[in-house]
């Protein structure tokens, strides 16, 4: 798998997590339109949009309907839901040049998103593909994400809150130690050596 491949997958996890109101409709064009020129490089086949709507007249409900669709898609692989994603099923078979060493399909924007993200995940054990587990209140964040390179959690925000979470649990079990030593001292001192010293059950 090439970072070219590792972009794209990385892009459509994003765009499940993407305020798609809220998001820059140039910026989101933009990023689906690198994905189909990023398709381009070195593979033997390559999934092409054909007709309207382009990625350059995709509007924000065109992109929500996608996002859901991805969503879909990649959360089954951590469900495993086999239902899949519909597509249209109006793609043509083109070979380039008049040779068949690439084969080309032209279908639907939409549907060549999906097609491409299938082929991406063929060539990638699907376990890059993650929930983040991260503390949000009395659940988990959940976000898909693509996992890249060590990552545990979706976004910077949540391994910052997570490990700050961490932090303050460390300190206060640190200190429930520290303060624990000192009433043993406390009461040997008062009581000799050879007391014995009740043990409590520690607050988590
Ligand atoms: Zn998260």
């Amino acid at each position: 798998m090439t970072g070219s491949d590792e972009r794209r997958l990385r892009w459509a996890a994003d765009l499940v997590n993407t305020d798609i109101m809220k998001a820059n409709l140039r910026a989101l064009r933009t990023g689906l339109l690198e994905f189909f020129l990023e398709s381009l490089v070195g593979d033997e086949i390559t999934a092409l949009h054909s007709g309207k709507p382009g990625p350059s007249d995709f509007s924000h409900e065109d992109f929500l309907h996608l996002q859901q669709m991805i969503k879909k898609l990649l959360g089954g692989l951590l469900t495993g839901d086999r239902e899949g994603v519909r597509v249209q099923g109006n793609m043509s078979v083109v070979s380039p040049l008049g040779s068949w060493t690439d084969l080309y399909l032209r279908g639907p924007t939409q549907d060549m998103v999906l097609f491409n993200i299938g082929l991406l995940l063929l060539k990638k054990p699907h376990s890059q593909i993650k929930r983040c587990e991260a503390k949000e209140g009395s659940g988990r964040c959940e976000k898909l994400f693509y996992r890249y390179r060590g990552q545990r959690f979706c976004s910077r925000k949540c391994t910052n809150r997570e490990m700050s979470r961490r932090k303050r649990k460390s300190d206060r079990e640190k200190e429930a130690t520290r303060q624990r030593k000192k009433y043993e001292r406390k009461v040997k001192a008062t009581h000799g050596e050879n007391v014995k010293i009740q043990t409590r059950k520690r607050r988590k």
